[in-house]
């Protein structure tokens, strides 16, 4: 077990808390809002006929994912709510410490460990220190070994499903329905967070009892892809800009 073992042990450098986007579950969106902090939204899709992984990792994107129309065709959407700590987060003290540390999110509590089952934990691809590698606990071996750290990313994982069709649901409410497609790029919307505040309001009161009917839209500048879901009948968006950061891979 020893052999292929990562140890780490943070430091509280901070550093993975400034420059970056936070993922959130929605109950953790709803209390980053109260807290007066700013959320942005990553939107993806994929369809069963142009998936190029494996089966195993669609089902776990199809997991995460809600089915929606797009033009003649069906499409799964997935929506990722993040804090907004592009410069840093703002729960950060001057000191680096954690400002709501009790009640961080659930990310927060995982990072550096992978959540996505198809990843693994590779440390040059953290942006820790190298000196806090192969020091402290060991972290993983051929799995994730602190059993605490292992219920935190269960807990994660599920709360991607369980929350993805409010997640769908709350965008169709704020009219965000462009979409990039998975593994082209990502769409990231900046909602006016009294806007997502509201949005929230009325999922609780009228969208859990009915449903919007909106028609998604995917933004592919890649010539070859927009012609293949052209041809499948997926729905595509021409307007580029159009209140999104397109942010190609
Ligand atoms: S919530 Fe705390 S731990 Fe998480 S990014 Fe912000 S300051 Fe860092
Ligand atoms: S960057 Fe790594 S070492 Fe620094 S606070 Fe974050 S988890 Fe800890």
């Amino acid at each position: 077990m020893e052999n292929n073992a990562i140890r780490f042990a943070c430091n509280g450098c901070g550093i993975c808390c400034k420059g970056r986007l936070i993922p959130l579950t929605l109950h953790e969106t709803r209390q980053w809002l109260k807290r007066g902090h700013e959320v942005a939204i990553l939107l993806e899709a994929f369809d069963e006929l142009h998936w190029s992984p494996s089966q195993e990792e669609f089902a776990h994107a199809k997991g995460r994912a809600v089915e929606v129309t797009s033009g003649d065709a069906s499409i799964r959407v997935i929506a990722v709510f993040a804090g907004n700590a592009l410069n840093s987060c703002q729960n950060l003290g001057d000191n680096n410490l954690c400002g709501i540390y009790d009640e961080r999110p659930l990310v927060c509590r995982i990072y550096p460990a992978e959540i996505n089952p198809f990843i693994t934990l590779n440390p040059a691809s953290k942006i820790c220190p190298p000196e806090v590698w192969e020091e402290g606990e060991v972290l993983f071996t051929d799995r994730v070994i602190d059993p605490v750290l292992v219920k935190h990313i269960e807990r994660s994982r599920k709360a991607d499903r369980d929350d993805a069709r409010a997640k769908i649901a709350l965008c169709e409410i704020l009219g965000l329905n462009v979409v990039a497609w998975k593994g082209n790029a990502f769409a990231v919307y900046l909602p006016d967070r009294q806007q997502l505040l509201d949005a929230f309001v009325f999922y609780d009161t009228l969208m859990r009892v009915s449903q919007l009917r909106t028609d998604w839209k995917v933004r592919v500048d890649t010539p070859v892809l927009r012609q293949k879901l052209q041809q499948s009948g997926v729905a595509l968006d021409d307007q580029e800009g159009a209140g999104y950061i397109f942010h190609s891979l």
